[in-house]
Formats: C-alpha cells, structure tokens, sequence
C-alpha cells in the first residue's frame, strides 16, 4: 500500500469515527483532499483509491494540476475545487475550469464567476467563506453581512450557493476548536430556515476535522494528514 493509500484510510477511519460519536452517518462527511503543493502523482495515487474531490489553493498550480489530469480515467473524473483566495481578475479560469469555489467573500468576485461560467457546464457550486470569530486569516465576509450576500449570490444564474466556509485559526483546545464552527453552523441553519437550499458546510482541516463534524461540517478540507507535511513537498 502506498503512503497515500494509507493515510487516505486513516483520514477516512477519523472521519467514520467522529461522525459515529455524535450519531452522524459517516457517508454525511465528504472528503475533499488538499493537494496544494503536491504534484499530479500524488493525486493520482489518492484517486487510484477512490478519491475523487481535489481541492487547490493557487490558481495557476491547480490549472497545470486539472490540465495534467484531464485524462485520467477515474469514473466521472476528478472534481477540482479551488479553495484559496481569488483576485477579481483571476475569476475567469476558474469558473472555465473549477466545479466549485470554497472562498467567495464578496459580490463582485460572484457576479464574474456567474458571468464567466461557460454555458455548457453545469453552474458552478460555491461556498460563502465566513470570517468567523478566532478567523486565521482577513478574508471572508463578517458574520453580520452574511445573510444579505447569500441572497445576492443565491440570485445569480451560472452559480449554486451551496454553503458556508470557515478556517478559525489553530488551537489544539476542543473546545475552542469547535466554538468557531458552532458560529458558522448557526449562520447556516439561519439561511437554511430562511429558505435559501444549501446542503454544504465546509470546515475542518486536519488537526480539527473531528470538533468540525461534532459541529456539523459535511465536508471537511484535508491535506497535511492525506499528503504529508507540505514543507516536505517542495
Ligand atoms: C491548506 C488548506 C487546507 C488543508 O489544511 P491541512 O491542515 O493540511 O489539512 C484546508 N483548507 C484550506 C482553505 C487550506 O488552505
């Protein structure tokens, strides 16, 4: 078995088991895996396991990633979802070559993704990134404009608002791990009573996926604990 191959177990036993704990069906929790800084090989060695959903950070290292795999022959083929930060003019290649997009924060990035999706593909499934409480990084809509943005997303035709999306900053606390993810799972359940169809809340990486699934993530973003350390990778 490979490296790969087997952490990509490990990872999927943490999964079953944290779901189980909090009497969630494991096949609830998607798994997306992060292969940010790795090469084509290595996706290639998680999807000869089944894995299907890839997720990248930087534009033009993903684009050279889809291109090289383009052919590979997984059933259905893989499905590419950019997670990173994405500047306004660099909005059409990933609506031409993602199927989802984890870190949409504001209107206009939307409204060019809608506007650059190609007619021919389905529309591109998008999640709200959320600047939660104990946020890592700057980006990421404020919790109080949520509901509002949602709507105007909700509203553009080439896009399907799936969800929301965090990344709290790292804490090796439970419970301080999982009280950023209860936040955005309440703002979820509000849009959800408010009408609005989403299926996706996206959280939890590889040092906190099992506080996320506790909190209801039913996907969770993983890369260190399938590929390895990236500072290894480069
Ligand atoms: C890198 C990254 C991940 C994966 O993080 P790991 O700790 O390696 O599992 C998940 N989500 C986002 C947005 C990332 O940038």
């Amino acid at each position: 078995m490979t490296r790969i191959a087997a952490n990509l177990q490990a990872v999927r036993a943490r999964i079953d088991a944290a779901a189980r704990a909090v009497g969630r069906a494991p096949e609830s929790v998607t798994l997306l895996a992060v292969s940010k800084t790795w090469p084509a090989t290595c996706v290639l060695d998680a999807a000869a396991c089944g894995q299907r959903a890839f997720g990248e950070n930087y534009l033009q290292e993903g684009l050279d990633k889809i291109a090289a795999l383009a052919a590979t022959e997984s059933p259905g083929g893989l499905e590419w979802h950019f997670i990173g930060p994405l500047q306004s003019n660099k909005t059409r290649p990933v609506a031409e070559n993602f199927a989802w997009v984890h870190s949409v924060d504001r209107l206009k990035i939307a409204e060019r993704l809608s506007a650059q999706r190609p007619a021919g593909l389905p529309p591109l499934s998008v999640c709200l990134q959320v600047n939660v409480s104990g946020e890592a990084s700057k980006s990421g809509v404020a919790p109080d404009d949520v509901s509002e943005l949602a709507r105007q997303i909700a509203a553009l035709p080439q896009l399907r608002l799936r969800g929301l999306m965090a990344i709290p900053a790292p804490s090796d606390d439970p419970a301080t791990q999982r009280a950023p993810f209860r936040e955005l799972r309440q703002l979820f359940e509000r849009l959800r009573a408010d009408g609005l169809p989403l299926d996706t809340l996206s959280m939890g990486m590889s040092h906190d996926l099992e506080a996320a699934i506790a909190e209801g993530a039913t996907l969770v973003r993983i890369g260190t604990a399938i590929f390895g350390d990236r500072s290894a990778s480069v």
